[in-house]
């Protein structure tokens, strides 16, 4: 067993915030345990609380066709959300879920240790690039420490919303060479915590 899929044994015990009462199934994640890109969603709905997988809704075939258009699949990145149950009726979740819930998205960072995360949406993008609005930083990476951050729409928001839409297509485009420009750890400078890429 994996380091992820003991943590995902662990995440399917949990009773740490009142979601463990409404959910059917934990959803902590899926995809390619080596994985290089790191997408992180807000949170399971209808669909993803009942297969226990990420992104399994209408949101998650635009998400499919997403990566279709970069070349790649969902086998080839990990999926995850910030809070791996459902909140109820789809609410956004709560400060003291997402407090609850933080430990297990920090461990599935410590053992992918991707070298770029993408944030689908605004309650992962809170926890990279806090007190932005969306509207004005999606698709504009940064680098922090070892990693390249990436500020998209959430596929959800933009499946019904023309503008949203089109911005994340045109940001997902980005990936490739974002991914290419990532730079190893070995290779980064030691002291530099916060750097931002000029890269548009
Ligand atoms: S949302 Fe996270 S913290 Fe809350 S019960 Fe589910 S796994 Fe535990």
């Amino acid at each position: 067993m994996t380091e992820l899929e003991r943590l995902a044994a662990e995440i399917a015990q949990c009773q740490k915030c009142q979601l463990a009462r409404g959910r059917i199934k934990t959803v902590p994640g899926y995809g390619a345990a080596d994985a290089r890109l790191l997408f992180i969603g807000e949170a399971p709905g209808f669909h993803e609380d009942r297969q226990g997988l990420p992104f399994v809704g209408p949101d998650g075939q635009f998400l499919d066709e997403l990566l279709r258009s970069i070349g790649m699949s969902r086998e080839q990145v990990f999926i995850c959300n910030v809070v791996k149950c459902r909140p109820p009726n789809n609410r956004d979740p709560l400060p003291s879920e997402l407090e609850a819930c933080r430990s297990y998205l920090d461990r599935q960072i410590e053992f992918l240790r991707p070298r770029m995360i993408v944030t689908l949406g605004r309650y992962s993008m809170a926890r990279y690039f806090p007190n932005v609005p969306i509207s004005h930083i999606h698709g504009r990476a940064k680098k922090i420490g070892e990693t390249l951050y990436l500020p998209l729409f959430h596929p959800a928001a933009a499946l019904h919303q023309p503008r949203y839409r089109s911005a994340i297509e045109q940001d997902f485009l980005k990936i490739p060479d974002l991914l290419k420009q990532a730079v190893p750890a070995e290779e980064d400078h030691p002291g530099e915590q916060a750097e931002q890429l000029n890269l548009f």
